[in-house]
Parts: C-alpha cells; structure tokens; sequence
C-alpha cells in the first residue's frame, strides 16, 4: 500500500500526521478530513499537504529546519530508519534544485520505496490507526508509536521494576532462575476470581510475544477505566522471556559470535518446550526454566495458561503474510473438556482481532507430543493455548548479520500479541471466554504456506539496489 496505490481516505489523512507531524491523526480531525480527501484529485490532497506544512505544530518542529533534517524526519516518520546518504543526497537535491514542494515529499518517497519499508510504513499506519482509535475511545496508550528494537534482558529487568514501583497495582517475583543464574520474573496483576497465566519466550530467538507482554503489563496495571474493571474480574500472572539464556545467546549472534548453543534452546541444548509431559518431568538441573513455569502453574491453578512464540513468514494466494498462529491442545490423551476450553480461548482470541486490519490470524499445524507445552499442561489439567506471531525468519537473518531497522515490524506485532492478550483477560472478565462457540476456533483457517526469506521481498531483497527513481 501506498499513498497513491490502495489508499483510502482515511490512510492519506493518517499518513500525512505521520509523515509530517509524527504523531497518529486526532479522531476528530480524521474524520473532519478524510471527508474532504478526493483521491481522483491529487491537487487536492497536495493542498492538504501545504495545510499540513504550513501548520504551526509542522513549523515548530524539527522537520521545518534544513531540506536534510526534513528528509530524515520523513523516512523515520514513515519507515522507522535513517535515510542512507544516497537518499539524502536524491531528495534534497530535489527539494533544494529540483522544485519538489516540501509537502510533496512523503508522497515521492512512498512512490519510491522498496517493499521492505513499505511493511514499516504499513506496519506503522497500522499502530498509528490504533492510537487514533484509542484516543477516541480513552483506552490505553503506548508510551510511543514504536519502540526501538527489542529489550536486552537487563532492559528487560529494568522495565518490570519500573512498572512495579510505578503502580500498586502489579507485584513482581522472581520465580526461579535460569542456567545461566538469569531471575526469572513473574508479574501480577488484578484480584478477581478468573485466573490467567501468560508466559512468554520459552524459545530465546522468539521475543515479539516478550514485548507483546510487556505493553500487556502496563495497560493492566495501569489507570484506563477498562484496566480498572479487569483488574476486580481477572488475576493475570505473565512470564516474560521464560529463555534469557537464549536470548542472550542469539544477541551475541548478533554481535558476531558463531558455534555457541542454538538460541532456541536452554543453556544444557534443552528444548523447553518439549518438556511438559506430566508422565516424563525434567529436573531442575537440566531444565530450570520450565521447572519453574511447571512449580507457578501448580501454584497459580489458573483457569488457563496461553504460551507464545514466534514463527517464520507463510504467505497466502494474494500475498498477504500470517501473522500469528494459534493452536489448542491436540495429545489425545487430554480431557474433551479442556480441549473445547481451549477452543473458547482461541475462539476469543480471533475475536479480539477483529477490526485491526493487521493481523492475518491461522491455526497453527502442531503436533501431538505430550511434552510440548499447550498439550502437557491441559494434561497436567489447565487448559493450554498456543500463540506464535511472525519475525522468526527475520531474527534468524539478524543473527547472521542482516542489517535492518525491523522497529516498526516489531512494534505493530507487540501490539498484535497485546490485543490478543486484553481480549483474553475482557474475555474471562465478561464470562464470554466460557460461552464462545468452541466450533469458532476450527473455522478459523489454515497457516499458509511457508516463504522464504528469500523471496519475502520478491526481487527487493535487503542490501539489493534501491528501487529509488533519479
Ligand atoms: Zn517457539
């Protein structure tokens, strides 16, 4: 999508706001203006451009400096990068030699881009729609449209004590620990009857559920009238990043370093998540991760448990990417109640998604084995739901030196994870978690095919020629 191709109204008003203010539209100033937006008249969506431009907020910013800062300002409103110095030099010239009105710009350079900050603008229409949406309704706002990069763990640490010390209404433990003597936090919000576990990362190269989780916790925790009448319905325990370790393994990866243990894997090249089956349990000393994953479920007895990961990019026929996966408990060995439980969740699941235009939701093709954790733990007896979100693929090539801003990706899909995650607690607040039609979960449709990374961008490919016009 871009401005001039598949555009509607309402996205050439969003753009514009991010493009030039950084900022998501006013709901009422969508509306306002995306009534007089005629997309058969590029004249006069340029004459809203020049509004823009001309507008004080455009004029104290500093956007309205030198023709280079404002061409900087522009590929990081739009893509979440700093432009190279070709686009510099390209869009400059043509500001400065060539008559290219100021306003004009974002469109040009949206015209010119390359698929893969396409997915970042579209990525970012996308979350700014959200916080246009939000703003309208009072509900719950990141501190910004995206964050950059993923947390390192002690980054990771930081935050989940800042938000214990900001409100009251969260508490944090360390739970146990990793083999690498990593904490391992639980956080807990709300004091209702309803019980649900989140955890997150078992597998270190899989951290979008992390972040997801992370948003999670601030919303629940914090002061939007929603939040406060989940909190008196709903105790929600979350797991961030059950593989530090791995995590940690995969940034050195990142760094450079090679022949260290596969960062999906624990420290002793366990696979967490093929531990859970309550016939065959691990010992701490070879997988402490999820002896302690095991030790909270046994504590917490929630109502159900929801683990998410990450996975590679499936495509369908016209070209859209999956987004997320989900999968209820398929061992055959598990109660017929649990599993229909299971399929309310998920049933919920896809009913939170409704009405955000990113998010592509399949059913994930997963196996019986009784050790993996949506099957183990609604053997042990708690219902278990799987979620896996895409940058899998993307991970993997960051690790071998990919050198991309993936801020904006990642930021639309924590955002994905996290209203999945408040549709489940709204779900379990609103009793419709225990009455949705568990049939809803089977019609959700199969995961796509796979792609290869190769061909994500078809002839687009990353560190390829720029698709830049002269
Ligand atoms: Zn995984």
């Amino acid at each position: 999508m871009t401005i001039a191709e598949n555009a509607d109204a309402g996205d050439v008003v969003q753009t514009l706001y991010l493009s030039l203010l950084g900022r998501a539209a006013d709901p009422a100033a969508r509306d306002f203006l995306t009534r007089f937006v005629d997309l058969g008249n590029p004249a006069a969506v340029a004459a809203l451009g020049d509004v823009f431009v001309s507008s004080e907020e455009f004029q104290n910013s500093s956007a309205a400096g030198s023709s280079e800062s404002y061409v900087r300002s522009v590929y990081f409103n739009l893509f979440d990068r700093t432009p190279d110095v070709g686009e510099v030099e390209l869009w400059t010239g043509r500001l400065d030699g060539q008559g290219l009105d100021r306003a004009d710009l974002p469109a040009a350079v949206l015209e010119a881009a390359r698929e893969s900050d396409l997915e970042a603008y579209e990525a970012k229409l996308f979350i700014a729609d959200y916080f246009t949406d939000q703003t309208e309704r009072g509900g719950y706002l990141p501190d910004a449209l995206t964050r950059p990069g993923l947390r390192g763990n002690e980054e990771l640490y930081a935050d989940l004590n800042r938000l214990d010390a900001e409100y009251d209404t969260l508490s944090l433990e360390v739970v146990g620990q990793s083999l690498d003597a990593r904490p391992l936090y639980a956080a807990t919000v709300g004091t209702g009857e309803a019980s649900l576990l989140f955890i997150t990362q078992q597998h270190g190269d899989e951290p979008i559920g992390t972040e997801a989780a992370m948003l999670f916790l601030d919303f629940l925790a914090g002061d939007t009238d929603l939040a406060q009448s989940l909190r008196d319905e709903v105790t929600v325990t979350v797991v961030p990043r059950v593989n530090p370790d791995g995590f940690a393994r995969w940034e050195r990866e990142v760094g450079g370093e090679r022949g260290l243990v596969d960062p999906r894997l624990n420290n002793n090249e366990v696979d967490l998540n093929r531990t859970y089956d309550p016939a065959a349990p691990f010992s701490a000393d070879v997988a402490p991760e999820s002896v302690a994953v095991r030790e909270l479920l046994a504590r917490l007895d929630p109502d159900f448990v929801f683990d998410y990961h990450g996975q590679g990019n499936y495509r369908d026929a016209e070209g859209e990417l999956d987004t997320m996966s989900v999968l209820w408990p398929t061992n055959t060995g598990v109660d017929p109640a649990i599993v229909e439980a299971s399929k309310r969740a998920v049933a919920a699941i896809a009913a939170s998604l409704e009405g955000y235009d990113y998010d592509q939701l399949t059913l994930y093709p997963g196996a019986d084995t009784a050790s993996i954790a949506r099957n183990g733990f609604s053997l042990a007896g708690t219902p278990g739901v799987l979620v896996e979100q895409r940058f899998g693929q993307e991970m993997f090539e960051l690790s071998r030196g990919l050198d991309v801003d993936y801020s904006a990706l990642i930021s639309a899909l924590a955002l994905e994870g996290f209203i999945t995650m408040r549709g489940l607690v709204e779900a379990a607040a609103n009793g419709s978690i225990e009455t949705l039609d568990p049939s809803l979960a089977e019609q959700i449709p199969q995961r796509s095919p796979s792609v290869p990374y190769a061909d994500l961008y078809g002839d687009d490919r990353y560190g390829a020629e720029s698709l830049l016009i002269a």
